[in-house]
């Protein structure tokens, strides 16, 4: 199989896996005193570490979760008052936050800084905002550290779900200037079930777990070791800003071969600054559905809309806030690049998908 779905999931790297298998063949449980639990101590404290490093904190911002989707959870659980969050984010931070205002976007995609600097004026001040750095469907990248700023200076703390851009671009905390930044190992290579939250100042959280006291409190139950293991191997292979570079060539050779197939095409948040690894393309008159058959029939795996919530093949309320038509959302596929991706993966693709617009731009033609 082809597969171009790493915003889905990524392969998992080599590294990971063995660290994982090492951890399991080794055992023991992190809180334990003796030599075994000592030794799996190191390991979860090793992978904190290179979680740390990936992210430009030190060890002790890193709180580990179940995923990207706990992280944002704990993020936004009893936040003090009200909640932003942008027409964009990730279900995963919409259904931590049920009660929140919308932060609308423009027409690539982008938080409209204006509407936030006026509502932030406002009362009631909001507790919190949350922005992603990168959109999952779409890739396009948010101001996050203007929406910091804004935020900051009305007394905010700001949520930043980075789980798309870490590993594929340069993700610095301090840079950002955000409070909490929500991370997931399988979107970086490491293995699925395995997450970290990243908290400048964890002594503000309020534990979404209770148990054991594990994470310094901070999240109860035994921590998925091998897993925080494959994470740290996983995070610790990320080679920036080589990374991005290889990916951006890859993307530039996709996107060229999507123009000369079908100019018509559109490419979501095209102008935008974007993921280099995600193009999101709509072929008029073709249901996403019909292409994503039509590749997966020719072994390449692509996603219509947002396959993190699995199966699903409905219209994408990202692209809708994006002021996309039901029927534009509807056409469009989501083609993303992982670490193990190649130009012949590429190449494969646009093999695949190139006669279905042919064959709209015949039909249409007819
Ligand atoms: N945030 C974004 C932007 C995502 O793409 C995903 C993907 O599933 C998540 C959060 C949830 O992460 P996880 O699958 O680790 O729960």
């Amino acid at each position: 199989m082809i597969f171009l779905d790493a915003n889905a999931t990524a392969p998992v790297r080599a590294c990971a896996i063995r660290a994982v298998a090492a951890a399991l063949d080794a055992g023991g449980n992190p809180a334990s005193v003796h030599g075994l639990g000592r030794a799996a101590r190191g390991r979860v404290e090793d992978a904190r570490e290179a979680v740390a490093a990936l992210v430009g904190v030190r060890a002790p911002a890193i709180v580990f979760t179940s995923g990207g989707t706990e992280a944002l959870a704990l993020a936004l659980h009893e936040p003090g008052g009200a909640v932003l969050v942008s027409a964009v984010e990730h279900p995963a931070v919409r259904a931590a936050a049920p009660e929140s205002e919308v932060i609308p976007v423009d027409a690539s995609g982008i938080v409209d800084l204006r509407w936030l600097r006026e509502r932030l004026a406002r009362p009631p001040t909001p507790a919190v905002v949350a922005v992603m750095l990168a959109n999952n469907e779409t890739g396009v990248l948010q101001p996050v550290a203007e929406v910091a700023a804004l935020a900051h200076a009305a007394g905010a703390t700001v949520v930043c779900d980075a789980v798309q851009a870490a590993g594929k671009i340069a993700v610095d905390v301090e840079t950002l200037g955000v409070d909490l930044v929500a991370l997931s190992a399988h979107k970086l290579g490491g293995p699925q079930g395995v997450g970290a939250l990243v908290a400048r100042h964890p002594e503000r959280l309020r534990p979404l777990l209770v148990g054991g006291g594990q994470e310094r409190g901070l999240r109860g139950g035994t921590p998925n070791g091998p897993g925080i293991a494959g994470f740290g191997a996983a995070a610790a292979a990320v080679d920036l800003p080589a990374e991005t570079e290889r990916l951006t060539v890859l993307r530039r050779r996709l996107e060229d071969g999507i123009r000369a197939a079908a100019p018509w095409a559109v490419i979501w948040g095209e102008g935008a600054e974007r993921l280099p690894n995600t193009t999101c393309v709509g072929l008029p008159g073709v249901s996403a559905q019909r292409q994503v058959m039509a590749l997966d029939l020719a072994g390449v795996c692509v996603s219509a809309g947002s396959a993190c919530s699995s199966g699903k093949v409905g219209p994408s309320p990202v692209l809708a806030a994006m002021g996309a038509t039901a029927e534009q959302a509807r056409e469009a596929i989501r083609v993303s690049l992982s670490w193990a991706s190649t130009a012949a993966d590429i190449d494969a693709f646009l093999a695949a998908w190139s006669p279905l617009a042919a064959k709209a731009e015949r039909r249409e033609a007819s």
